[in-house]
C-alpha cells in the first residue's frame, strides 16, 4: 500500500486514498509527460485525494522487532496453556480450552494506520477481535496474567 507524500514548502504532510479495487491501488494519477516510473520506487503524480502534486510512497513494513515481540507473547501464552492443560482437573481442562479459543480469536493482524495529515502512515499490529493497537490487547494480556504464577518467562509489559 502507498500513501502520498506532499511538501508545502514548510513541512511534509501525507494523504491517503482508499479503494477497494485491487487493480487500482495507486493514490496518484501519473503524469503522461514522464516515462512510467519504477514500480518499486517513489511515484510522482497528482494526488487522488487532494489534487495536488505529490509522490506515492510505500508504507514502511511492520518493524521486525514489533512482529517478533507479538510472536514471542503468543508463543509464551501457548506454551503456558499447554503446560497447564497437562495438570489434573476437569475445570482446569475446560479453562485451558477456553483460553486457546481466546488466543485464536485475538490473533494479531497487521494494518495501516494514518492519524491525520502530519503523521506518516505506518503499519501496526492490531488485535483481530478488539481492533485496538498495540498488540497484545488488554483482553489477551488478562488471559495470560494468571499463567505467570505457574509458568516462567512472563514479562512485566504484558500485564
Ligand atoms: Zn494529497
Ligand atoms: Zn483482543
Amino acid at each position: 500500500m502507498r500513501y502520498v507524500l506532499h511538501n508545502d514548502g514548510y513541512r511534509d504532510y501525507y494523504c491517503t486514498w482508499w479503494t477497494s479495487d485491487p487493480m487500482d491501488q495507486l493514490p496518484v494519477d501519473l503524469d503522461p509527460r514522464y516515462p512510467a516510473p519504477d514500480s518499486n520506487g517513489p511515484i510522482p503524480g497528482t494526488c487522488r485525494n487532494c489534487d495536488r502534486r505529490g509522490v506515492a510512497v510505500k508504507v514502511p513494513p511492520l518493524p521486525a522487532d514489533k512482529e517478533a515481540a507479538a510472536a514471542e507473547f503468543v508463543e509464551w501464552v501457548r506454551a503456558a496453556i499447554r503446560e497447564q492443560a497437562g495438570k489434573p482437573g476437569v475445570w482446569n481442562g475446560h479453562r485451558c480450552e477456553a483460553d486457546v479459543a481466546l488466543l485464536e480469536w485475538h490473533a494479531p493482524t497487521t494494518t495501516v494506520v494514518s492519524r491525520g495529515p502530519f503523521e506518516q502512515p505506518r503499519c501496526v499490529q492490531k488485535c483481530h477481535e478488539c481492533g485496538g493497537d498495540p498488540y497484545p490487547c488488554r483482553t489477551l494480556r488478562m488471559v495470560a496474567a494468571p499463567y505467570r504464577f505457574s509458568y516462567s518467562g512472563h514479562k512485566k509489559e504484558w500485564l
